[in-house]
Order: C-alpha cells, then sequence, then structure tokens
C-alpha cells in the first residue's frame, strides 16, 4: 500500500509559514491579509479591451497581483495579453519574463504556481529529486516544462514524454518519480508504475461518472507506488496556498 502524500498536509505547514509572513506585513502597512477581488469581463471582450483593463490593473497601486483565468475567449489572443500583464504582478508564471526566469534557474521572479506546488509537495514530505530518474508526461508552458526546468535545477534526471513518445509506459516505468500532467483522465494505469515509484498526479479531470479525477488511476496505482498525491486533495490543494504566498511577496516588495 503507498503512502498518501496529502496536499493539506503541505497546506498546513505552508499556512503556518505564510501566516507569521502575513503578520509581518500587516505590522508594515496595517492592512489585514489578502484581499481578493474579481473583475469579471463579457466572454465577447476584444483583445484591445482587455489589454486596456490589464493596463489598469498594472497601474493600480492598491492591487499587488493578479491571476487571469484561463482558457481566455477564443478572439483575445493569449501572447498578446501576456506581454502586458507587469511581471511583478503576475502570480502564476504567465509573463515571459517570469517564465525566463524559472528556465534561467533564478528565482526572483514569480513562476507558475502549479508547478511550484509540486516541488512543494516532494520537499513537504522530503522526497529527494537529486539524481533521480524523473519522468515528466506533459511539456505545457503551465506545468510539464517549467517543473522540469525546476526538477532540473535540484539536479533530477529528467525524461520528458508527450504525446509522440513512443512506449510511454515503458518510459514511465523506467522512472522512480513519475509525474502525470497530461490532461487525460486516468491514462497512468499501474503498469506505467515501477514498484515503490513515487506518483505525483497534476491533472484535473471529470471521469465519465461526472467525479473530478485526476490522469492516474489512482485505486490501481496506489497498490503498486511508494507513495501517490491523490485528485483531488494532492497538488490542486497546494497549488492555491502557492498563489497566496505569491501575493504577500508581491505586496512586501512594494510596500515600504
Ligand atoms: P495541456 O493540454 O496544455 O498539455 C498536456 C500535455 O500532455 C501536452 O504536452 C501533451 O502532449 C501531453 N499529453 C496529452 N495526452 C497525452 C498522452 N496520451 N500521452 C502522452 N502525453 C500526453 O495541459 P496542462 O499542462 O495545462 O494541464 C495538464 C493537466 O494538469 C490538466 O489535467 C490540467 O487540468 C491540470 N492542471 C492542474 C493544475 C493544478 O492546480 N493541479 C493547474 C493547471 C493544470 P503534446 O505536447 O504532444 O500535445
Amino acid at each position: 500500500m503507498a503512502v498518501i502524500l496529502k496536499g493539506s498536509d503541505v497546506v498546513n505547514a505552508m499556512k503556518e509559514k505564510m501566516s507569521q509572513e502575513v503578520e509581518a506585513l500587516i505590522k508594515r502597512c496595517e492592512t489585514v491579509g489578502v484581499k481578493c477581488r474579481v473583475f469579471e469581463f463579457p466572454e465577447t471582450l476584444a483583445t484591445a479591451e482587455f489589454i486596456s483593463q490589464v493596463k489598469a490593473i498594472n497601474d493600480d497601486k492598491s492591487i499587488h497581483g493578479m491571476l487571469l483565468f484561463r482558457p481566455f475567449p477564443k478572439q483575445v489572443s493569449e501572447d498578446a495579453v501576456k506581454n502586458v500583464v507587469a511581471p511583478q504582478k503576475d502570480m502564476d508564471g504567465m509573463t515571459p519574463i517570469n517564465i525566463a526566469k524559472v528556465f534561467a534557474g533564478d528565482e526572483d521572479g514569480f513562476p507558475p504556481c502549479t508547478p511550484e506546488a509540486v516541488m512543494e509537495v516532494l520537499d513537504h514530505f522530503k522526497i529527494s529529486v537529486e539524481g533521480k530518474r524523473v519522468v515528466m508526461v506533459g511539456r505545457s508552458m503551465v506545468v510539464g516544462k517549467p517543473l522540469s526546468m525546476m526538477l532540473l535545477k535540484k539536479h533530477a534526471t529528467l525524461t520528458i514524454c508527450h504525446t509522440r513518445t513512443r512506449d510511454l509506459p515503458g518510459v514511465a516505468r523506467g522512472a522512480e518519480i513519475l509525474i502525470a500532467a497530461a490532461g487525460k483522465a486516468k491514462m497512468v494505469t499501474a503498469d506505467f508504475v515501477a514498484p515503490g515509484a513515487t506518483v505525483i498526479d497534476v491533472g484535473i479531470n471529470v471521469d465519465p461518472d461526472g467525479k473530478l479525477c485526476g490522469d492516474v488511476d489512482f485505486e490501481n496505482v496506489e497498490k503498486i507506488a511508494g507513495c501517490i498525491t491523490p485528485v483531488p486533495g494532492g497538488v490542486g490543494t497546494v497549488t492555491s496556498s502557492l498563489l497566496a504566498k505569491h501575493v504577500i511577496r508581491a505586496a512586501s516588495q512594494v510596500l515600504p
């Protein structure tokens, strides 16, 4: 039976550290906690209008960070928008500058929250990646690629897989740490997993019964893996805490 790497354990540990940071911040600026404001736009919003809204948020000193929910409507150019977001307010590492920093191993910027959440989970449960064979299923700019760079920085030996990878189960079985970020419900079956491997499931999908599930066939993989993150209750749980952490850092960088 695999050890279950619960996101809530990581969140509780992070909460303690973050609340200390918030307290220090409160002392400095007499404000309490992180406030959230929702900006909702019509689905028909044109790119130019979206960009002017983003610029207004860039210039608003009362806002320390923003998170743009994707996917955008078809008519909105994501490339155009992400070049306009101020990197210091880009809480989910979507701007080219923040992404470049991840690739350069520069920890100064704001990386995307989900890959950072995976690193936080590994760190919290003291799962060292140094020298280990890590197989990443997925190569998106939101998860697979930035996470691979973070793992490489920690001296993992990476294999990055995608839809053109031949014999994916065979490649995955070579992993000491297997990370599933493909966005395909339960595609990582027991034959992908070496006995005792660590399995990190980033996927958030809905199964045919309408239930939330990951990219990993948890029920069967859990019997083989050494440890495994559940969905829900795993990486996704930690992601939102990382977002809060980023906002605290963004605010502390601009407040006196
Ligand atoms: P994308 O669709 O952008 O990328 C998926 C990647 O997986 C692609 O590189 C694709 O390969 C690869 N892939 C897809 N199917 C297969 C397959 N059958 N075999 C091998 N590789 C495959 O997804 P995201 O990276 O944005 O998200 C991945 C998952 O993570 C989703 O379930 C998403 O919901 C979840 N997610 C979770 C978050 C969290 O907080 N936990 C936050 C963000 C995402 P190719 O490049 O060849 O097309």
